[in-house]
Parts: structure tokens; sequence; C-alpha cells
């Protein structure tokens, strides 16, 4: 089990871990997303995640062709991506986590198509991985 959280505290969360996989995204929409040059996310089967606190903090800017980020409303702190709150993953940025997060990222994509085509061929069991493959082939190149 570990625990995270936004900036000014308001939203926390925690989550079982493992979790099923990280990335850096490169993309130009991950990078003004954070402010940085990369996105950091990890997921995790939405079953292990539980939303402890902040959950009317919390705004969605969601772009017609890509996916949702998440983002505190106090702070600015971007918390999860994908399709929050649906999906069977959760998308968690993964400077959010205190602590050791136990995972470290391996994967850097320009955009999250890339990413999910070489999680693919990556993965021994890629049914794990059907609904992010089916969208990214969807909307190749600008799933973020
Ligand atoms: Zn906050
Ligand atoms: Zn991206």
């Amino acid at each position: 089990m570990i625990r995270g959280g936004c900036l000014c505290g308001g939203v926390r969360f925690e989550a079982t871990l493992p979790f099923s996989d990280a990335n850096y995204c490169h993309c130009s929409r991950c990078r003004k997303h954070s402010g940085a040059e990369a996105a950091v996310t990890a997921r995790v089967p939405s079953e292990q995640f539980e939303l402890l606190s902040g959950q009317e903090l919390i705004r969605v800017y969601e772009p017609d062709d890509g996916a949702v980020k998440a983002f505190c409303s106090v702070c600015g702190s971007s918390l999860f991506g994908r399709r929050w709150p649906e999906g069977d993953e959760i998308a968690i940025r993964l400077g959010t986590i205190d602590g050791d997060p136990e995972i470290r990222p391996e994967l850097h994509s320009r955009n999250c198509a890339a990413s999910v085509a070489r999680r693919w061929r990556r993965s021994r069991h890629p049914r794990r991985l059907r609904g992010a493959v089916g969208a990214g082939h969807q909307t190749r190149g600008r799933i973020c």
C-alpha cells in the first residue's frame, strides 16, 4: 500500500502495489500539462486505487481527441490521466506518490500511442493491455 496526493494536501489517495507499468511521455501535451520535460505516469488497476479525500477539488481537462488530465484546482498539481475517473486503470502521475513507488519507469515515448505499442511488444500478457491498445489505434499518436 502506498499513499500520495497533491501539493496542497487537499487531494489524497492510496494504491495497492504493484503498479502495472510506468513511463515517461515527452509529447507536447504531456510537457505542457506537467510543466516539465516529461510527464511520468504509473498505472494500477482501478480496484487497487482509492481516493481518500479531495474529490471536490479535482478538475478535469478533457481534450476532444485525447486522454483527460485531472489536476487539483487549489494547487495545480497534475494527478491523473487516461480516462479519470472511469476506466479499468488509474494513471497516476508518479511525482504525486509519497515514498518509493517500487517501480522505475523505463519507457520514454513521444506520444502515448508509441508507448502503448511498446508495452504491447514487451508484455507477456497482452490481454491486460487490450483496452489501451485499442485506444491507441483509434487515436494514433494523439492519445495524450
Ligand atoms: Zn492541491
Ligand atoms: Zn504524452
